[in-house]
């Protein structure tokens, strides 16, 4: 609808019905004005299939929803490192939505992984905001391509589940916008998201749900959102401050409470009716927007739908070793399944995102019957502590087979919305069952099924290790398209393996602290840290096997210079190897040489996934631009590139750097530096101009120490060399001229006039 009959609309509203907009009518519902023909729109979670709830709603996926598709969980999806695959779930989920009378589904979610101890970390794609902001901005094209709505959440910093609705997530201008708003920034200004959900939590103090700063200067000025912002179920504090702030929608219901405090806010003349008017156009833009798009008669073809779910899950496990090639199995290997999640796989996380699925496929329910595969369950699903009866079924199995899979992984308690896990082992009887299999198998493979990473203590003992993650309905399927060979795996990791928990900046205070949680790791974030710190890793972010091999050849730069206005073209040839078709992920990280300030020694900024047959070799190019070789600079609070030395790195993982060229990128801007007299020589000398103006004046004060003439030796001799006494210099505020260069305040006042001129 044109944005005039919008505000025309709001404008015949009295302030009640406008009030009335700004709150849901129920759980999932927002609030319908029959007198001007506004119809309720509905919403549901998200992200990985419908959780459309019919009867009595709930945030905690507690009660019943609709029966649907249950797709991979987002750490799966973000490591196919495809945006066509997430566009094809994304358009898939919509369809579904069509189906249902949905006007918005409640993803995607896109906080970064922080900790690997997040207990929504299955829901969350990545450490790297690059890959998670062009993995969303897929997603959201995808489901808004078919005219349902998005609501890309939860915005933002919401890293923890440990007092998720109180906490304060305490960090640097810089640390927010290059990691944690960095995972939404392209996202929101390349899919024009509908919607988007404010977190429970505040960012250094004030609750994302009334904090203007996040939902107006930066969302909607900077960024250019058109949407509305809805609140988390439940994570308003105020809500007519929220209002004011740029929170439009809070839900659920409050059954009235929360309209009547924006009424009295009006009366009372502390919020203007102004801001009102802005909030309801808001929820009215989206609403009509559904009304527009909304298609009758759209069928939700289940079985369809299914087989998405199948291929997609395919896309993104990830082989993580497969020693002596042992994987894929072939038909006619005695096989022995051990392990629960044979038999009823774990594919889903807990909580609001808790699909409800019937038609659920174990690798079991996969396999087709054969005398070559046999079963061991080896433990209890859920349990901790070993049971020896089912250990000597299964080491009898493994013994008599030519290779014994284990199906490990997390019980649904471990990981969930709502509260973080405490450490990162599975539980102390697998862990000890794959050890005493590995001992008497010919070969030991281990599928994995956990939403974040595990500590594998028996890695060196077992040849192949397949990520499933929680691969959604149709797990046990994908596990037989790869475990056989039908499908080539693909996918990367998302996310760094720490070799152990202890490992990751966070382990010191992760769930430690009360509300004010300090992200004192800065922007060493995940493979930023690990990187920096050389420190070694159990499997990098970026890392995956595959059943062949690529090379990499021919890294061409279309320049070798350019100013930060410009762009460059990298391109490079990837050729297949081995002898089966499959797809690579290339990998583009930049880093800065000898940068001035801290920062990580390499950046994802480009990625894409190709797929080759044997001996084929295609060439891809990627666009770099100001962005890829940017900081957030606090003086000038933008994105700033550094004049200098940059590497663009081509690579299979952030510690698999096959190719690497090098560009010289210039400044066309200037960050400008009021001088004060606690400024340092060393401030003054990174200005060669303000530098050469005041030269003159500290040559005479102080007898040519202020850098006139540094080539030549000075009176101290062998004692204090020239370098010395420079690099002393360099840490000397201006004020020292008064106490070492016989000078007065007016001199300072002088060098500072000069300075700032
Ligand atoms: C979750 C959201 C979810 C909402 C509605 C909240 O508890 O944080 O991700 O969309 O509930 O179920």
């Amino acid at each position: 609808m044109e944005e005039s009959k919008i505000r025309e609309l709001v404008s015949q509203m009295t302030l009640e019905e406008k009030v009335s907009l700004l709150s849901g009518d129920d759980f999932w519902h927002t609030a319908a004005v029959e007198r001007l023909g506004i119809p309720r729109m509905m919403v549901s979670d998200g992200p990985a299939g419908l959780r459309k709830q019919d009867q009595g709603g709930d945030h905690l996926g507690v009660n019943e929803s609709i029966e649907a598709v249950c797709f991979p969980s987002g750490v799966l999806t973000a490591a196919s490192f495809d945006t066509e695959t997430m566009k094809e779930l994304g358009e898939t989920l919509a369809e579904e939505c069509q189906a249902e009378d949905l006007g918005v589904i409640l993803g995607p979610a896109m906080n970064i992984k922080r900790s690997p101890l997040c207990g929504r970390n299955f829901e969350y794609y990545s450490e790297d905001p690059t890959l998670s902001s062009k993995l969303g901005t897929a997603y959201v094209k995808g489901v808004q391509s078919h005219g349902v709505g998005t609501s890309p959440k939860h915005f933002a910093a919401n890293n923890q589940e440990h007092r998720r609705m109180s906490s304060s997530s305490i960090m640097s201008e810089r640390t927010l916008r290059e990691i944690y708003l960095g995972s939404f920034e392209e996202m929101v200004r390349e899919s024009k998201p509908w919607t988007i959900m404010a977190s429970y939590n505040r960012i250094n103090g004030t609750f994302s749900c009334e904090n203007h700063e996040l939902l107006t200067d930066i969302l909607r000025d900077q960024w250019g959102f058109d949407g509305f912002v809805v609140s988390d179920w439940g994570a308003v504090n105020k809500r007519a401050e929220g209002v004011a702030a740029g929170l439009d929608l809070e839900m659920p219901s409050t059954n009235g409470a929360g309209g009547q405090v924006i009424l009295n806010a009006v009366k009372a003349g502390t919020l203007s009716e102004k801001a009102v008017d802005t909030a309801a156009a808001n929820v009215l833009r989206i609403v009509m927007r559904y009304v527009e798009n909304h298609r009758q008669g759209v069928v939700f073809d289940r079985v369809k739908d299914h087989e998405i779910a199948r291929k997609i899950a395919a896309q993104g496990m990830v082989l993580l070793k497969n020693d002596g090639d042992v994987l894929p199995l072939s038909a006619d290997q005695k096989v022995a399944v051990i392990g629960a999640y044979a038999k009823k796989v774990r594919y889903q996380g807990g909580g609001s995102s808790h699909i409800n699925t019937k038609k659920v496929v174990s690798f079991l329910d996969a396999a087709p019957s054969s005398s070559t595969v046999t079963f061991a369950q080896g433990f209890e699903d859920g349990e901790e502590e070993s049971d020896e009866k089912l250990f000597a079924e299964a080491l009898e199995a493994a013994e008599k087979a030519d290779v014994a899979v284990i199906f490990a992984g997390l019980p649904d308690k471990y990981e969930s919305e709502g509260y973080d896990r405490t450490h990162m082992h599975l539980p102390p009887c697998q862990d000890e069952l794959i050890e005493k299999v590995a001992k008497v198998a010919k070969k030991t493979v281990v599928v994995l099924h956990n939403g974040s990473p595990v500590e594998m203590p028996w890695i060196n003992d077992v040849d192949a290790v397949l990520e499933a993650y929680l691969a959604g309905e149709a797990a046990g399927e994908a596990e037989y398209d790869i475990l056989y060979g039908a499908v080539n795996p693909s996918g990367r990791l998302a996310e760094t393996f720490p070799l152990k928990l202890e490992d990751n900046p966070t382990c010191l205070t992760y769930g430690l602290e009360d509300d004010a949680v300090h992200y004192s790791e800065g922007v060493f974030v995940g493979y930023r840290y690990y990187d920096r710190k050389k420190m070694d890793v159990l499997f990098p972010f970026g890392y995956g096997l595959s059943y062949t091999t690529f090379d990499y050849s021919d890294l061409k730069l279309d320049k070798t210079s350019m100013k930060d206005t410009e762009s460059v073209t990298v391109s490079l040839d990837v050729t297949n190897t081995g002898s089966r078709a499959g797809k690579e992920v290339v990998q583009i990280y930049v880093g800065q040489k000898n940068p001035e300030i801290a920062r990580p020694v390499r950046e994802l900024r480009a990625f894409t996934k190709v797929e080759l047959v044997p001996g084929e070799t295609k060439t891809v190019t990627f666009q770099l631009s100001r962005k890829a070789f940017s900081y957030w600079n606090e003086t000038i609070h933008d994105f700033y590139v550094a004049t200098g030395d940059y590497v663009v790195e081509a690579g299979k993982s952030s510690r698999d750097i096959v190719l690497s060229a090098e560009l010289h990128v210039e400044s066309t801007v200037e960050v400008p530096y009021v001088f004060t007299a606690n400024s340092t020589f060393g401030d003054i000398m990174k200005y060669p101009d303000k530098m050469a103006k005041v030269q003159p004046v500290f040559a005479s004060l102080m007898g040519g120490l202020g850098g006139g003439d540094a080539n030549k030796d000075t009176a101290a001799g062998e004692a204090i060399s020239q370098d010395m006494v420079m690099a002393m210099m360099k840490y000397m505020p201006i004020r020292a001229v008064t106490q070492f260069g016989g000078a007065g305040t007016e001199e300072v006042e002088k060098i500072l006039e000069l300075l700032n001129s």
